[in-house]
């Protein structure tokens, strides 16, 4: 999953949005080819296994698959995956990539029977390559309009049967005639410490790296649930070992990396605690809107929707409220402020 177009400065080492240089160098021999090497997400993985070997025993094309949840956390890896095991090919796109009607036209022309189409970022389709999609995969048909005033024609193209798998960092920006025509829906949520911690050493094999045991745990438990930035740390960490360790990974390298990048213990890095002080300090603890939040931070609201907010509130740090967002009591833990009594409402913090 590719940043949003207007996102600029480096990447950060927690940053779970893909860095084009390190998928091409690395990501390869770290992405799981199929649905044994795949990690976690249990549910996921068993209910498509049955999906998967229904279709291929019907000898039909797979229902469409909608993958939602947070960059980084292997959706684009299950669509190669789903094509895999479905022993067809799969053909990558992205939502911003197809300006026009005609773009999707002919990528929809060119595919084959049962292959997979994989519309990463789907949210972001503008409207009218969205409205020739909805034929497209619920009739394998595209109408198309050529031409413009009294002499437009419309054409209707038949198209083979092929699976549709659309990829989205937030399901709630999808509109609801899309959203619907997925018959099967996952949410991928953020990956288990332990299987963080299987993931590292996976990869550090996959590297040629020793990595000791405490040291696999000690990483996962710091890389953000998100296997892209496990494996980012991972390759960090080797850096360190090289020059300043003893060449392979133990508990201290570990410790030593995290502390040289400013992630403290529960992964947390530098703009996760800016968030996190300016609600409490500068926004008296919330609630306060998601704009306000960006313009105080000159951060882009998307990556702040995106990227930090859902893990800040899977740690209970942060709550999302209809007025804002406020600061949860362990939030103010975390920054070192300490409240006087246990018992008071959030409303009365400050
Ligand atoms: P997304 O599309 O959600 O942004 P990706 O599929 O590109 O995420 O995953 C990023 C990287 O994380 C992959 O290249 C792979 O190395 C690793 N990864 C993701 N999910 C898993 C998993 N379940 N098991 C092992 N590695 C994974």
């Amino acid at each position: 999953m590719s940043p949003p177009p207007t996102r600029g400065g480096p990447l950060r080492p927690l940053d779970p949005y893909a860095d084009p240089e390190e998928t091409r160098r690395e990501d390869p021999a770290l992405r799981p080819r199929n649905l044994d090497e795949y990690v976690g997400q249990k549910r996921v993985v068993d209910n498509l296994r049955v999906y998967v070997r229904a279709a291929r025993d019907r000898g039909d094309a797979m229902d469409h698959v909608l993958l939602c949840g947070p960059p980084g956390l292997g959706k684009t890896s299950l669509a190669r995956i789903i094509a895999e095991e479905l022993g067809v090919d799969i053909r990558p796109t992205s939502g911003p990539v197809i300006e026009r009607s005609g773009d999707l036209a002919a990528i929809l022309n060119s595919l084959n029977e049962r292959e997979v189409l994989f519309i990463d970022e789907i949210h972001r389709l503008n409207r009218t390559v969205e409205e020739v999609l909805y034929s497209a995969v619920e009739d394998f048909r595209v109408d198309l309009m050529l031409g413009q005033g009294p002499g437009a024609q419309s054409v209707s193209m038949p198209l083979p049967r092929f699976t549709l798998v659309g990829a989205t960092t937030r399901a709630g920006l999808l509109t609801r005639p899309l959203r619907e025509r997925f018959q099967i829906q996952f949410n991928m949520d953020f990956y288990e410490p332990d299987e963080l911690a299987e993931i590292i050493r996976r990869s550090a094999r996959r590297l040629d790296l020793g990595i000791s045991e405490a040291a696999s745990v000690e990483l996962a438990r710091r890389s953000r649930g998100t296997p892209r930035v496990a494996n980012r740390l991972l390759r960090r960490a080797r850096d360190f070992a090289h020059v300043e360790g003893a060449g392979s990974l133990d508990t201290g390298v570990i410790r030593l990396t995290l502390d040289r990048l400013g992630i403290d213990e529960v992964g947390l890095d530098e703009m996760d605690r800016r968030i996190l002080s300016s609600i409490a300090i500068k926004f008296s603890g919330g609630p306060v809107g998601v704009d306000n939040l960006s313009t105080a931070l000159g951060e882009e609201r998307d990556v702040i929707e995106d990227v930090y907010e859902p893990y800040l509130i899977r740690l209970g740090l942060l709550q999302r409220t209809r007025q804002g967002r406020i600061i949860t009591r362990r939030g103010l833990t975390h920054l070192g402020i300490d409240l006087p009594d246990e018992g008071s409402s959030q409303g009365s913090l400050f």
